[in-house]
């Protein structure tokens, strides 16, 4: 995107084409400006629109420039927090709402795909949280049980029948989990992006908003060559934000993590690697996570950042993994190769926040927005639409807050990534 091969990658060269759109130029008036095109903004303005609201997008650069269209593609269910652990951090009120809203977020998904018709390779086998050693499979084997006992379609598989389903004998275990799965993250954006542009939405591209003032009772929100004015602002930049809400990047921590794409796996390797398609990480704390595409291409990722000597070191990691995992796949060659910044929140749960009156936005999906920003996006609409009133939100309201060491922990991340996978099957 934007002539950069290392920012969307794969997803960039199989996407369908984008609906069109331009920047915004002059004054105009909306009901809501949303402003970032990724999942939240997408999927709130949908449903505004679907609802009678007029209602402007303004997204800095394209739609998915941001995490949506960079990340892996697994729809998760719940955030990394163990569900028995939310209600004791955000109180049993806020804690068991989450957890349901997340639990089910998933289905929010896949029903606006279908709903839609986007063509986004969506694949409904669920995903596999894979035991890495005892203390993995003691980690698989609580969110088995805390899942289940509330009812969720989770299963434990032995080493056995997890080997038969990714092709590898390396897991002592794993979760399936058959309320996730799999889909192209930057497809399924510009596939919302459609839906939202059909529905109503006036979506504007190389639009950056970098004012906002607040006229009466409503507000003026600005671009280099256009302002648009609107009774109510949705902050949807997240971990990519700039201009006027550059304290919502500034209240996470950076965590970069890259992903290969092989070319297409042959026939007999795409029989035995991941036959059912489900979405696979592990629990190291420098996970690897690989899915299959729908050509066959295995994506393999991990943390790091593909710049400087992190794009031979992570390359080379990448290459030694593959051929330890799947010593059939050979010297494979890699097709593609990306990376982008996963934000991570100290609590490593996302926030609600509101800037001022009438400006709201949630962010801080510590690498899970794809069901938690579509599911979010909605709410802020149903909120806006008088659906929902601020004390039934899913999160309480937060102030923006810099976590302490925030700069020197992203170096860390960076630099201690490399340290790992440059060891990591050498020593
Ligand atoms: C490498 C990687 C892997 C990941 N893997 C997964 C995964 O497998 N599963 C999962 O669920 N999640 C994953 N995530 C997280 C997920 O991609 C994000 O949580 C999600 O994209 C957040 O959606 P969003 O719409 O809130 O923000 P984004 O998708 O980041 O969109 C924000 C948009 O706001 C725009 N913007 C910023 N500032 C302005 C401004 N001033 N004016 C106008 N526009 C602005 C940006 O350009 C950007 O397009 C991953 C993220 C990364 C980076």
């Amino acid at each position: 995107m934007l002539n950069d091969p290392r920012s969307h990658g794969l997803w960039e060269k199989t996407a369908p084409q984008p609906p069109a759109t331009s920047a915004l130029e002059g004054a105009t008036e909306a009901d809501v400006v949303i402003v970032g095109g990724g999942y939240t903004g997408l999927s709130s303005g949908l449903h505004l629109a679907e609802a009678g609201s007029r209602v402007v997008l303004l997204e800095a650069k394209e739609i998915g420039f941001g995490g949506a269209g960079r990340n892996v593609g697994l729809i998760n269910a719940g955030m990394w927090v163990m569900p028995d652990d939310l209600p004791g951090v955000l109180g049993p009120v806020y804690g068991e709402r989450l957890l349901d809203l997340l639990g089910n977020a998933p289905q929010l998904v896949m029903a606006l795909i279908e709903k839609h018709g986007i063509a986004c390779e969506l694949e409904k086998q669920g995903t596999l949280h894979c035991a890495v050693g005892p203390d993995g499979l003691k980690e698989v084997e609580e969110r088995y049980k805390q899942w289940s006992a509330r009812g969720a379609p989770v299963a434990l598989l032995n080493a056995d029948q997890t080997a038969k389903r990714i092709g590898t004998n390396a897991y002592a275990g794993s979760l399936l989990d058959m309320r996730a799965g799999t889909l192209q993250p930057l497809a399924y954006a510009r596939g919302l992006a459609d839906a939202a542009q059909k529905a109503g939405v006036v979506l504007h591209t190389a639009s950056p908003v970098i004012a906002t003032d607040r006229q009466g009772s409503r507000w003026v929100v600005k671009t280099a060559r256009g302002q648009v004015s609107a009774d109510w602002i949705i902050v949807a930049t997240d971990a990519y934000s700039t201009g006027p809400w550059e304290q919502v990047r500034s209240e996470q921590v950076f965590l970069p993590y890259f992903n290969f794409a092989t070319v297409p796996l042959g026939h007999n390797l795409r029989r035995s690697i991941l036959p059912n398609r489900e979405g696979v990480w592990d629990t190291k704390e420098i996970l690897s996570s690989f899915r299959m595409d729908q050509a066959g291409r295995l994506v393999f990722g991990s943390v790091g950042a593909l710049r400087n000597t992190g794009l031979s070191v992570h390359k080379g990691w990448a290459k030694r993994s593959l051929k330890r995992l799947f010593p059939e796949i050979g010297d494979i060659e890699f097709e593609c190769e990306w990376y982008g910044q996963i934000g991570m929140t100290d609590n490593a749960l996302p926030r609600f926040h509101k800037f001022a009156p009438n400006v709201i936005g949630f962010s801080g999906y510590n690498g899970r927005g794809i069901a938690p920003g579509t599911v979010f996006g909605r709410t802020l609409a149903e909120h806006i639409l008088g659906r929902m009133a601020e004390a039934d939100l899913p999160l309480p309201l937060t102030d923006p807050r810099e976590p302490s060491f925030r700069a020197l922990k992203e170096l860390w991340y960076e630099a201690g990534a490399q340290v790992a996978h440059f060891a990591d099957a050498r020593f």
